[in-house]
């Protein structure tokens, strides 16, 4: 049997490894929503593929659990068929997404790395879902650009999920508007940008959160102010803002 000590060590732990993706000012409460709410209704497949993301080197960069069975309901609310993800890393809310569409429904999914969409690919596989999923492995834009370019793609989407280069939001947004059916909805992910849009000029960053970090700022002015869409920044994962597209 553990003893105390080792069991409060174990949890410690635990809360570490989770406790980048929260904004929650305590651990101990992010712990308690995914005990008592996510982790037992996780579907299988994506407990699958979540461990196994766990033990590749960049696993900083997986959609938490919570935000994982946020967007599967948000999927499920919106009735979302026709969708798009960039930035698919091993597939964490790539799945989330799967799982939620209808058996016809689609994800074009890109992303610059093939190799670790590969390494979540059996999971998706074996969950059913592989044939909604449409991957392109290289930059999203140039395919961005060939999709407006084509008419019959304007407002075709009904959820688009933006998960990658956080520099190219903008630019991704100017294309995504076109994309994005009126009604639909665009979720940018990473808004919050590890607390570090509120963090005073000279505080200590991470070297790629302090680069980033303008580009994060100036895509939540530009969203704020556009009146092309609604907004909706939630405190869920490191911060996903919701647009809805209303022009
Ligand atoms: N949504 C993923 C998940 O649930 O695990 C996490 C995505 S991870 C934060 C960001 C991904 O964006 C990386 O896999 C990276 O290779 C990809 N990426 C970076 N620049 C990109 C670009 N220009 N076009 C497409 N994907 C890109
Ligand atoms: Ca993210």
């Amino acid at each position: 049997m553990a003893t105390n000590t080792q069991e409060q060590q174990s949890q410690a732990g635990r809360h570490q490894e989770v406790g980048h993706k929260s904004l929650l000012q305590s651990d101990a409460l992010y712990q308690y929503i995914l005990e008592t709410s996510v982790y037992p209704r996780e579907p299988e497949p994506m407990k699958e593929l979540r461990e196994l993301t766990a033990k590749h080197p960049w696993n900083l960069m997986t959609t938490s659990a919570d935000e994982g069975q946020f967007l599967n309901m948000l999927l499920k609310l919106i009735n979302a068929k026709n969708t798009m993800e960039i930035g698919v890393y091993t597939g964490y809310s790539l799945l989330a997404t799967a799982l939620a569409l209808p058996d016809d429904g689609k994800i074009l999914a890109m992303d610059i790395n093939r190799e670790n969409y590969e390494l979540g690919l059996p999971v998706i596989q074996k969950a059913g879902v592989a044939h909604k999923i449409d991957f392109k492995e290289g930059p999203a834009m140039p395919v961005l650009d060939q999709l407006v370019e084509d008419e019959k793609n304007h407002g075709s989407y009904d959820f688009i999920f933006v998960d990658a280069d956080k520099d190219n939001y903008i630019n991704y947004h100017k294309r995504l508007i076109e994309l994005v059916k009126v009604g639909g909805l665009i979720g940018y992910d990473n808004t919050l940008w590890n607390g570090s849009v509120v963090a005073p000029p000279d505080a200590p960053l991470r070297k790629y959160v302090r680069y980033y970090r303008d580009f994060v700022l100036e895509l939540n002015k530009a969203l704020a102010v556009d009146p092309r869409i609604e907004i909706c920044m939630l405190p869920v994962g490191d911060g996903i803002t919701l647009c809805r597209r209303v022009k």
